[in-house]
């Protein structure tokens, strides 16, 4: 265990930075952990809510923790998800990323190196979002919107041909420079001619703290605002769900509620490598971090933290 710990440190640093940051995602899938002390746990009800969301689990890996945690243990193993999140609003749906999608297996082999495989991989069985809904006897999705569209959460785009697939403008133009690698943007799975893209506009004014926003329905309920940092144009969403309860899905700016807590983004090796712009990443980890200080009761789900998600619950269940 600490052998291999060793190796893939050992590799890291014989990388050249430009490989290194395209390792972006792999380390997402080291997902870190932490408690989550502050937050509170939520119930969920397999009862739909009029505004809530589901989380759907698409595929984890398992990962020690000490590799991105700094003082966590080698030989403590933790999951890393990669999930999707349902959110429903009265009779409309939407999901916010896509995680492990159908062509996941061809799409891996495409876009990720060899080299790579052996640190950052997955685990199966994957379970598509669009499958799930699919068994639950949802209706095909019109809305699907990306945090940001790395490979593991980009995934299951191919998956939702009916639906509009909203991005910033900042992450369109990463799409269409795709590349590979596991902090990729990955052709296979984002190049497609008949991916229907939506712009979003964040043209709604200041929400929570940020300056821009774009409120989907009009009512608070359900906001988008910019993220910039590790990517070009990460994007975060708030939902506020029948409870009055706040939720802030804040996609990979942060692996952990505690590394927001600590205002430290990501384990030292893991930020110099994985984040797009570290300077702005670690802004917006600020800012997440502000709001928690003001608002402690605002529960943030970062997208790869199993230890939050295993307490909300998973689809079809609803946190409401
Ligand atoms: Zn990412």
């Amino acid at each position: 265990m600490a052998h291999s710990t060793d190796c893939q440190y050992g590799l890291i640093m014989y990388l050249p930075v430009r490989a290194l940051r395209r390792a972006v995602i792999p380390l997402l899938a080291l997902t870190l952990v932490a408690t989550v002390s502050a937050q509170t746990r939520v119930p969920a009800s397999s009862a739909a809510p009029e505004i809530g969301f589901a989380i759907i689990k698409t595929a984890k890996v398992s990962v020690m923790q000490g590799l991105l945690k700094p003082g966590g243990s080698f030989s403590k193993k933790i999951d890393s998800n990669f999930s999707a999140f349902l959110v429903k609003h009265h009779q409309d749906y939407l999901l916010f990323d896509t995680g492990m999608g159908s062509r996941l297996a061809d799409q891996y082999r495409q876009g990720m190196p060899m080299w790579w495989r052996p640190f950052f991989k997955y685990e199966d069985p994957v379970l598509p979002a669009r499958a799930q809904l699919d068994q639950a006897g949802l209706p095909p999705l019109r809305r699907v919107i990306l945090s940001h569209s790395h490979w593991d959460h980009a995934g299951g785009v191919t998956d939702f041909p009916e639906a509009r697939i909203g991005v910033s403008a900042e992450e369109l133009d990463v799409i269409r420079h795709p590349g590979t690698g596991p902090g990729g943007t990955w052709a296979s799975q984002v190049g497609a001619s008949t991916i229907q893209w939506q712009v979003l506009a964040f043209n709604d004014g200041p929400h929570r703290g940020y300056d821009r926003s774009l409120d989907l329905f009009q009512d608070g309920t359900v906001v988008l605002v910019p993220m910039p940092g590790h990517t070009p144009g990460s994007v975060g969403l708030f939902v506020t769900v029948d409870s009055g309860k706040v939720y802030f899905f804040i996609g990979d700016v942060a692996w952990t509620v505690d590394a927001v807590r600590a205002g430290a983004a990501k384990f030292w090796a893991a930020g110099l490598l994985v984040d797009h712009e570290a300077d702005q990443t670690q802004r917006s980890v600020g800012q997440v971090r502000a709001l928690l200080q003001a608002h402690p009761d605002i529960v943030v789900v970062p997208a790869h933290d199993s230890t939050v998600q295993d307490q909300l619950g998973y689809f079809p269940d609803w946190v409401r």
